[in-house]
């Protein structure tokens, strides 16, 4: 049994859009408390390169995030046979821009732009996803930076439902850069025993039977089920997939894991709202930074 957790017929619900609602809530505050002394709202800049169709929808949630909450948007939608030189004249102009704190390039690409010196090239206090190779080495050294925000929503959510990874067994499975690997290590600063499985990992099965947390982020629809999760353990489902009859599902068969964990996260309206909301969280401190203004979002900077 986890701390805080009442192993239940049912397992608690970690309700990503009520937590993200309420973290929305502290950093409008936040802005409104700080305005006078900045003189300027926070600025974020979704740039957006083609016509992914998947893309259009996440960049227009984005924005009407930080409508919601004061932050400027200062989107860029560039044609998807924009040469690279140009897309990289973008960023330094964003990087350049005193009004913008986040800058993020919606992934993924057309084919003929490499992302990796495009994601490089953007000011790393200015990194609103997280994923700059520097603040990869920040995360992995424990030194302030933006957060890599998937994982940081995750723990979050852990965080504001009572569940401490303190002296826990985690397991993670999936070891991206973008989710599963910060994700480990995440856990691990918060003094979680933490492993990473992936697609070589030999007898999967008996590691997510040990694992007190149970983060499953390996892009396979419903793959994980009753018989690899512990009693009592907590299970966040990162996967989101569309259903071919329609609808979402997550990497795990929530049917059959809801009445045997202690707290589980439903797909949708688990992980997916928290990402953004970190989004919004990496550009508002940066705002703060900037201004060398303190803030009270620690707790959401894993
Ligand atoms: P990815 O494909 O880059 O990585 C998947 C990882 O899972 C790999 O490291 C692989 O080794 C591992 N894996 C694959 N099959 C496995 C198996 N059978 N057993 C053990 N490990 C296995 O994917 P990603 O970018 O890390 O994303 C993972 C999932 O999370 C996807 O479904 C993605 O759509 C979702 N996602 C959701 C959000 C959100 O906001 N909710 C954000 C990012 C990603």
């Amino acid at each position: 049994m986890l701390d805080g957790v009442h192993v239940d017929a049912m397992a608690l619900r970690l309700d990503g859009k009520v937590l993200a609602r309420d973290v929305e809530h502290r950093l409008q505050t936040l802005i409104e408390r700080r305005l006078a002394e900045t003189g300027r709202p926070p600025g974020l800049a979704v740039l957006r390169v083609g016509d992914d169709p998947a893309s259009a929808v996440y960049v227009a949630n984005k924005e009407k995030a930080c409508a919601r909450i004061g932050v400027a948007s200062f989107g860029d939608h560039l044609p998807a046979d924009t040469p690279p030189a140009q897309v990289l004249q973008t960023i330094e102009r964003l990087n350049a821009n005193p009004e913008v704190d986040g800058i993020l390039l919606q992934l993924p690409l057309p084919a003929s732009l490499d992302e990796g010196p495009l994601l490089m090239a953007i000011d790393p206090e200015k990194d609103a996803d997280g994923l700059h190779t520097l603040n990869l080495g920040r995360l992995l050294k424990g030194e302030p930076g933006p957060r890599s925000c998937t994982p940081a929503g995750v723990m979050a959510m852990l965080r504001s439902n009572g569940i401490d990874p303190a002296g826990k067994r985690a397991v993670v499975i999936g070891r991206s850069i973008l989710v599963g690997q910060p994700m480990a290590l995440m856990l691990q600063a918060a003094n979680a025993t933490v492993t990473i499985a992936h697609s070589r990992t030999a007898d999967l099965v008996a590691h997510t039977r040990e694992a007190d947390i149970l983060v499953v982020a390996a892009g396979r629809p419903e793959f994980i089920g009753a018989e690899h999760v512990r009693p009592g353990a907590a299970v966040v489902d990162v996967g989101i997939h569309r259903k071919p009859e329609g609808g979402l599902c997550g990497d795990v068969r929530a049917a059959e894991i809801e009445s045997i964990a202690s707290a589980l996260s439903p797909v949708p309206g688990g992980v997916g709202p928290m990402t953004v909301t970190m989004l919004l969280v990496n550009t508002v401190v940066a705002w703060c930074r900037r201004h060398n203004l303190g803030h009270d979002l620690d707790d959401l900077v894993p």
